[in-house]
């Protein structure tokens, strides 16, 4: 139905639609266009929402020498004494490199087909370069430019078989063909396709059979304007369509339209018309339905940009910052700015990819092959999207402030903030929506968190002054993401292996409370030799040395060995913590509750529902603990989502926590991170709003929600602070853990720096104990 709620009148159709419907596809004109566009664009709005995508890229072309003779075509050129057949390496280098440092994420090669079965200077050429082949030369080079600069490669090398299509997934994340027409007809004497052996149809199917067979992420599509009529293209789109559906491999549709060009031979040709872009990309869209991505390139429709998304793209293709369009040289790239400017007054939100699509990036186990699914993941924001942007968790670098454009907020956000506004429970896919949400949709969530704050603990901004007392970095653990731990031997690292011992550990407190600390935390690495006894030792000595001290500390990890190795059960083992000294517990240890996540970054830890036991355990004894999410690794927004609801659930059955603090990953010496086997941390905007759905989900069970200032940085505490947030978290004297992550905001930072922070964005500091209570009460 569409926002009227009538029926469309062109429906999508999953079976070949009836002869009726192609009649009426292929009449359609003037309002009947009308109509399809619009029911095509309201399926696209079902499939992508507000977002239209683009991937910045660098145009590459290996060779510009083909075996065929296309009568449109500029891209191909014979052999000249004036300019070698092949880039060279250190040419393509150049060029890669200048695109890395302009922000592209995409190699794109395009190139001629097989020129060395045609000409012999090609065959020499290549045989210089120490190939018999284009395609083995493209792979070497594909892989050189990913090893190099880490951009990944989409190639389009035309027609190829299955051993060309294996080596090439070997070094790239997607590849292309454009099917073009599945017309045999413009193959003939006077078509666009006489002479040119590679776009017989029947050979391009075959190539894109392979491509699905082989699970890689295809772009296709169709060149109309070239002498094809409607119902061919509807027959093109169909044979594109019935691959899909058998192989779902083909990641995107591409809908361009012929551009006549001086000096080939269709020179005097007519373009064709805008309606027959619309009327394609609106039948393209009807036949592939809500989710697939299609893509008319922007830089050959300039000033009908809205007209276009109206029809139901949902991208834009790649669009170059370094190199302009090959293929056709003679439309420049928009503008990344401009596209974004004019994709916004059509209403959505320009938002950038991979050379591989969000699903095939978040399935790339399936769809992209080892050697460099870690680049992809690594250049992947928690969607699947590109990551865009050069903020990193724990480093100095600058808030990306543009990311917060101010906009209305788009009507599904709306709801769901209005329904968490009444009090009601967030289920976990509108928390998805929420922590997905981008443009100014993004400023609109944080708003409203920060009202929500407001409106629940005032205008207050509380920290703690405390001490964290790691006593020992030794862990018999192997999380993944841990740059902390050390194993006995590991003595060349940078950080030496230390275990503190009890008289250390109390020396560390009592200084701490010489330089006012009302808390001491204390967590450390499963020392090999550490029992309960161990942990009780620590609480006891310290609560009898400094009886007013608050003894936060011990991770449910901590709890359930210290447990283990007494024989005793959870409850019981926190009974005897308790009577040692011990008032709180926080809750780290949890990373992502969700076992699927676990399972990749800490299999050998406890499990989401041994934590949420020792949380229980805890709460149920009266001992208050904090709350913990480390995100911005392996985890997609659903896994975020089950995090929350499993924290709110808890909440609501004991009360027991007192804080829930978001910490994103920082990857710089994380393990899983220099392995690319993670992603490079959370991007800002997932940090901003991880704090701010966290604040509206949470609301009103959990009504502290912390900041940490050693991961977000000051600029970054700062505006999660204007977020949703209420709390900067302890001074921490001596913090650790994310240092040794690559983390570099500092160990400590000064009450009275806090206090300048807290007044230098208008609210008020207030110094709290570790239960949120006043200190003089301690
Ligand atoms: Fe050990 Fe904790 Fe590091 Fe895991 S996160 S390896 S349990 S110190």
């Amino acid at each position: 139905m569409n926002e009227l709620g009538r029926k469309p009148q062109f429906e999508r159709h999953d079976a070949w639609p009836s002869s009726d419907t192609v009649r009426a596809w292929v009449d359609a004109q003037g309002a009947d266009l009308d109509a399809l566009m619009s029911s095509a664009a309201a399926l696209r709005d079902e499939g992508h929402g507000t977002l239209i995508s683009y991937s910045r890229n660098v145009f590459i072309p290996l060779t510009q020498l083909c075996r065929d003779v296309c009568h449109y075509c500029t891209f191909a050129e014979t052999p000249s004494d004036e300019k070698p057949a092949f880039l060279t390496p250190d040419e393509v280098l150049a060029m890669a490199r200048e695109a890395a440092a302009a922000g592209c994420t995409e190699a794109l090669f395009t190139l001629g087909d097989k020129p060395e079965l045609r000409y012999r200077r090609a065959r020499q050429e290549l045989a210089e370069l120490g190939h018999e082949t284009t395609i083995s030369y493209l792979a070497e080079i594909a892989e050189m430019v990913t090893r190099e600069t880490g951009l990944l490669a989409h190639v389009n090398p035309g027609v190829v078989d299955n051993e060309d299509i294996q080596q090439l997934r070997r070094v790239s994340v997607s590849q292309g063909l454009m099917l073009e027409s599945s017309a045999e007809r413009l193959c003939q004497r006077g078509g666009p396709h006489f002479g040119s052996p590679d776009k017989i149809p029947a050979r391009r199917l075959e190539t894109l059979r392979l491509y699905g067979v082989n699970k890689v992420p295809t772009t296709s599509g169709l060149l109309i304007g070239i002498g094809e009529t409607r119902l061919e293209r509807i027959e093109a789109l169909r044979a594109l369509r019935d691959l899909h559906q058998r192989y779902g491999h083909i990641q995107e549709i591409i809908i361009q339209n012929f551009k006549p060009k001086p000096g080939t031979r269709m020179a005097d040709a007519q373009a064709p018309a805008l309606e027959e872009l619309l009327w394609t990309i609106a039948v393209a869209r009807l036949m592939f339905g809500p989710e697939m991505n299609i893509q008319a390139p922007p830089n050959l429709v300039a000033g009908d940009r809205a007209r276009i998304i109206d029809a139901g793209i949902n991208d834009w293709g790649g669009v170059s910052p370094v190199t302009h369009d090959f293929v056709n040289p003679e439309a420049p790239w928009p503008e990344v700015q401009a596209l974004a400017e004019q994709t916004a007054a059509a209403g959505k939100t320009l938002v950038e990819r991979l050379a591989a699509y969000p699903a095939y990036v978040t399935d790339a186990e399936i769809w992209v092959d080892e050697s460099v699914a870690g680049r992809a993941l690594a250049a992947s924001d928690a969607s699947g999207w590109a990551r865009s942007e050069v903020w990193f968790a724990g480093a100095r670098n600058d808030v990306p402030s543009e990311l917060i454009p101010q906009a209305a907020p788009t009507d599904g956000i709306e709801t769901i903030l209005l329904k968490a506004s009444a009090g009601k429970l967030l289920e976990t896919d509108e928390i998805v929506t929420l922590l997905e949400a981008r443009g100014g949709d993004v400023h609109h969530i944080c708003q409203r968190a920060n009202a929500l704050r407001a409106n629940t603990v005032g205008d207050e901004i509380t920290y703690v002054i405390n001490r964290n007392i790691n006593y020992t970095n030794i862990c018999t653990y192997h999380c993944k993401f841990c740059a902390f731990s050390k194993g006995k031997r590991h003595e060349d690292l940078t950080e030496k292996p230390y275990n503190r011992g009890i008289d250390e550990v109390v020396a560390m407190a009592a200084e701490a409370v010489e330089r006012g600390a009302t808390e001491v935390c204390l967590q450390g690495g499963i020392h090999p030799d550490y029992t309960g006894e161990t942990y009780l030792a620590y609480a006891q000595a310290i609560h009898e040395a400094l009886p007013d001290l608050h003894i936060h500390g011990f991770s449910p990890l901590e709890v359930r060995h210290g447990a283990e190795t007494l024989g005793l059960s959870i409850p019981a083992f926190l009974e005897r913590l308790q009577q040692a000294g011990l008032r709180s517990l926080p809750g780290t240890a949890a990373e992502i509750l969700d076992d699927e996540v676990r399972a990749v970054i800490c299999p050998d830890k406890l499990t989401s529902a041994e934590w949420l036991e020792v949380i229980e355990a805890a709460h149920n004894l009266g001992m208050p603990t904090t709350a913990t999410i480390m995100f911005g690794h392996v985890e997609r927004p659903v896994h975020v989502a089950r995090h929350l609801t499993r924290i709110r659930d808890l909440q609501m059955r004991t009360g027991g926590f007192t804080e829930f603090v978001p910490l994103p990953f920082v990857h710089m010496e994380a393990p899983i991170a220099l392995k690319n086997r993670a992603r490079k941390g959370p991007t800002y905007r997932e940090s901003l709003l991880m704090h701010a759905v966290a604040r509206i989900v949470l609301h009103p069970h959990i009504t502290n929600i912390q900041t940490s200032w050693v991961k977000m940085g000051l600029d970054g505490a700062t505006a999660c602070l204007q977020a949703g947030c209420n709390d900067l978290g302890g001074v921490l004297m001596n913090e650790s853990i994310s240092r040794a992550a690559g983390a570099n905001h500092g160990q400590e930072f000064r009450a009275d720096d806090m206090q300048a922070l807290i007044r230098s964005i208008g609210r008020a500091p207030k110094q709290r104990r570790t239960d949120y209570q006043e200190p003089a009460a301690n």
